[in-house]
């Protein structure tokens, strides 16, 4: 369960959010738990997650070590300060920073070459969904940004499948809805990386997910997990996705 606080939260306010979350996750064994706030929070977000069952992740990284290229965080810097995870090609990324597919394998193996788990994400836009070209934009997506990745790689990474048209909207992907799309990568992953690994990957959903729509989501057995934005900015509301 992985929480996205986008551009959200003071170094105070992660103080705060963590006191608060700590004990109502403790219990929690059941899934992993991921937060992944603003870079200027990452060290606060350490510091509190340090001795607990709740790692840190990124929202993005660069694809160098290091370099003269302004306002970019390295695999490398994340790798230094703890960071366990890193999430890769948000929507919001694509979007409004033009990632593209080339980007999605430089940083997913750069991730990887400095030990951070990546979460990748995929997913269609409302108008891609209504022309009923989803499964086209998400196999380009694969075959694009995962397909080229060597099959050690791939055995390392988390998948995402956040539609556009469900994050930040209250929209939620009906679970049949999710879990169709699921399926459909999960194909694509079998294709090029075998049964066994598109049995093993995780494929988180995400978009507007919350307390209250979560559990319907993970009794379907293609969602491995969610990806949650708002609902991570709440302690209360993130807990409460975890301990569905
Ligand atoms: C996200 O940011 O990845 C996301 C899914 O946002 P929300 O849960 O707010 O839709």
């Amino acid at each position: 369960m992985a929480g996205n606080w986008k551009m959200y939260k003071t170094p105070a306010e992660t103080h705060a959010f963590f006191e608060a979350f700590k004990p109502l996750v403790a219990q929690a064994t059941h899934c992993e738990i991921v937060i992944c706030p603003p870079f200027p929070d990452l060290h606060a977000a350490m510091k509190e997650a340090e001795g607990s069952n709740v790692a840190i992740g990124a929202q993005n990284l660069y694809w160098g070590k290091e370099g003269a290229v302004t306002g970019e965080v390295s695999g490398h810097m994340l790798q230094a300060i703890g960071c366990g995870y890193v999430i890769i090609a948000h929507s919001e990324r694509r979007q409004y920073f033009g990632e593209c597919e080339p980007d999605v394998v430089r940083k997913t193996q750069a991730a990887l070459e400095y030990g951070l788990t990546p979460i990748v994400c995929v997913g269609e836009r409302l108008e891609e969904r209504e022309s009923g070209r989803t499964e086209d934009v998400l196999g380009e997506m694969f075959e694009g940004g995962i397909a080229p990745l060597a099959p050690e790689q791939f055995a390392q990474i988390v998948i995402a499948y956040e539609p556009v048209w469900a994050i930040g909207t209250g929209k939620t992907a009906t679970p049949q809805i999710a879990a169709e799309a699921h399926r459909f990568i999960r194909g694509k992953v079998s294709a090029r990386f075998g049964d066994a690994a598109a049995g093993d990957v995780r494929i988180l959903y995400g978009g507007s997910v919350k307390p209250d729509n979560v559990k319907g989501l993970m009794r379907e057995e293609e969602i491995d997990g969610a990806l949650v934005g708002g609902a991570s900015l709440d302690p209360k509301s993130f807990a409460g996705v975890v301990n569905f």
